[in-house]
């Protein structure tokens, strides 16, 4: 794995396994549009030029035979279609050279996409951001829904240090599998939590843009009250002390957004996690 890498961006429109919207797979483009908004300048917080030749790459959208979506009558991948695609993409873009940034779609993917990252690494940490802990067993039935990808990571040893910051509500049974599992969890209420930011190893940052309030990021799926501020999000992503090889931006729901506002404050994170990943430690 290069962990000098250029970041590159992949596309993932997929929501098959969200389990109470759909929306979420209309993100990349939208994410993207935002990004490259001449409404602000390509200058991270930190300082970087995201519009520096070959700073960093896009390598467009995934091609799902189903998008996420509607049911069109089409031929139809399943999930596990799906997330196989996702796994050798993301593995294909480490291979390269790349340090892949995955646009979401909902957060079932970052289980393939980590799968992808373990055929390179083994002793990956994740800093996962979420309102929610993401570690059900199963949900209504499904193993691969967007409510249990850390389970899925966890319990096939695909990192070796998970730490969730910003959950808020965890009930017993996801207590339960945190404590099973060994995962760090900060909770909102625990915040600010930049200690817990500090790995040895290379790190894999998902970031569901549910953790923050939805007052500041109304267009998710989950409106989960009492989150972070978009400025108490971005002093935890500069608060990172590692390697990041890789990150995810996923469960932006444009359906429900109001005015793209939630577009432009992923697009905002997004900047400031490429930011992170080219300014040098
Ligand atoms: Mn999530
Ligand atoms: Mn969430």
């Amino acid at each position: 794995m290069n962990e000098k890498g250029v970041p590159t961006l992949l596309g993932i429109p997929f929501d098959a396994c969200s389990s109470y919207l759909r929306g979420a797979g209309e993100a990349p483009p939208k994410i993207r549009e935002a990004l490259h908004c001449t409404a602000s300048n390509d200058w991270t917080e930190l300082g970087v030029n995201l519009r520096a030749d070959g700073i960093h790459e896009d390598a467009g959208d995934l091609k799902l035979a189903d998008p996420g979506s509607r049911p069109t009558g089409e031929v139809q991948d399943t999930p596990e279609d799906a997330f196989h695609l996702i796994e050798e993409h993301v593995a294909a873009l480490i291979a390269e050279g790349k340090r892949p940034v995955l646009l979401g779609g909902d957060h079932s993917i970052t289980y393939p996409i980590v799968r992808g990252f373990a055929r390179h690494c083994r002793a990956l940490t994740i800093f996962h951001f979420d309102a929610h802990p993401d570690l059900y067993d199963e949900f209504e039935g499904n193993r691969l829904s967007h409510a249990c990808p850390f389970a899925r990571i966890m319990e096939t040893g695909l990192a070796q240090r998970l730490v969730q910051v910003g959950i808020r509500g965890a009930n017993q049974h996801q207590r339960e599998q945190a404590k099973r599992f060994g995962v760090e969890i900060v909770e909102m209420r625990g915040l600010p939590a930049y200690d817990k930011l500090k790995a040895d190893g290379p790190v894999y940052i998902s970031f569901d843009v549910d953790v923050l309030d939805p007052a500041f990021a109304p267009g998710i799926s989950h409106r989960e009250p009492g989150g972070m501020s978009v400025r108490e999000a971005i002093a935890h992503l500069h608060a990172i002390h590692a390697t990041i090889v890789g990150a995810d931006v996923v469960e932006y729901n444009p359906v429900q957004d109001v005015a793209g506002l939630t577009a432009t404050v992923a697009a905002k994170i997004l900047k400031e996690i490429l930011g992170k990943m080219l300014q040098p430690l």
